[in-house]
């Protein structure tokens, strides 16, 4: 591990100021701490944020808001989460296992590294750890990439299933950084790789997340995260979707879907969102409302299965939503 300074700041104006500097947040520490040991994150300087009181969940008029210091754990076991947005306790506890759960925060959740191998592999070519180096996923082993969003420069998935479950409730991080507050998009916190992958999000030097907003939505427990991997526990997605739906008078009168371990950030499928409006719910709306989200994959060599399994996965998760209690919660 190469030598580092560590501070721990009990203020946002310390810890914003120090990574304006250059220092590099630290929270839960279960990515940032991994990848400084296998030498594919160097940073000089550690902020350690977790003094920060950023731990509270509560619900305001308007919203579930989520502190970016609360535990995964915690905050799957919330019972305010529970109540309003059952979704993401789904997606929380599908997530790594109890222990990294109990370490490892929401805000660092969203901010996680890709797991991408070649990423990971010091002496393999890759643009997000040492830009124009090459991608070695696109003529290698590609099973685990992208079928959207992916470049000429990158085609690793977005790991977080927690991010999938927040883009699919339109929720928000709210910001504090050198140039005062913001709001942006848990969607627009992600950047496309294009021809900049080490880029991965919004955030500029020094911004820090201390927020979560996911607006009260009408989908209650008719909302699921539906995850499949390749053993039952402490893996990541192969494929994963978040699906709510609305339903009035038997008819679906609003719909959201997001999937995750198939696009470079969590990927929103606002076509077939817009297809099941007004539809009855059941198989029929259910099929083309997959069909138009897989119409736009672009499978590698290794990965073309996934566009099946995202078919069949987005149609047994609209099942599932729509099995849920009437009224919601
Ligand atoms: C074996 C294993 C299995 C896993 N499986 C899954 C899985 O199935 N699904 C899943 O979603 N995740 C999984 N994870 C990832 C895990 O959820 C993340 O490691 C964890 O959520 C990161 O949170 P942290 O607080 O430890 O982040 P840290 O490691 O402390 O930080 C991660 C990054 O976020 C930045 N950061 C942290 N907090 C803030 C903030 N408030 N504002 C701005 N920047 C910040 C840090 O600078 C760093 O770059 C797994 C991890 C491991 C090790």
């Amino acid at each position: 591990m190469h030598p580092f300074s560590y501070v721990a700041v009990d203020n946002e104006p310390a810890a914003i100021d120090g990574a304006a500097a250059g220092g590099r947040y630290v929270a839960g520490g279960t990515t940032l701490i991994d990848l400084m040991r296998e030498e594919v994150e160097q940073p000089q300087r550690l902020i350690d944020i977790n003094g920060l009181p950023l731990r509270a969940v509560r619900l305001q008029d308007d919203a579930l808001v989520i502190g970016a210091l609360a535990r995964m754990s915690d905050v799957a076991a919330h019972p305010a989460v529970l109540g309003s947005q059952p979704l993401i306790a789904e997606a929380l506890i599908e997530g790594a296992s109890p222990q990294i759960r109990n370490m490892a925060s929401i805000g660092g959740n969203l901010l996680q590294r890709v797991r991408c191998p070649y990423f990971r592999t010091l002496d393999a070519p890759c643009n997000k750890r040492t830009p124009g180096s090459g991608c070695s996923a696109i003529d290698g082993v590609n099973t685990g990439h992208a079928l959207f969003g992916t470049s000429a420069h990158c085609v690793a998935t977005h790991p977080s299933d927690l991010a999938v479950a927040l883009v699919a409730l339109d929720a928000t991080v709210a910001l504090r950084g050198p140039a005062g507050e913001r709001r942006i998009s848990v969607e627009d916190l992600y950047r496309l790789p294009g021809e900049t992958p080490h880029l991965e999000h919004a955030l500029e030097r020094g911004e820090l997340i201390v927020e979560v907003h996911v607006p009260h939505g009408r989908y209650g427990r008719r909302a699921r995260y539906l995850k499949v991997r390749d053993r039952a526990s402490y893996e990541f997605a192969v494929v994963s979707v978040a699906a709510a739906l609305y339903l009035s008078g038997g008819i679906v009168r609003a719909a959201r879907l997001a999937a995750g371990g198939v696009g470079t950030r969590p990927w929103r499928f606002r076509v077939s969102e817009e297809a099941l409006v007004g539809q009855s719910p059941g198989q029929p709306a259910w099929e083309a409302a997959a069909g138009l989200a897989i119409a736009g994959a672009r499978p590698l060599s290794g990965n073309a299965f996934k566009v099946e399994l995202l078919r069949r996965t987005i149609i047994r998760a609209l099942e599932m939503a729509a099995s849920g209690p009437e009224g919601g919660v």
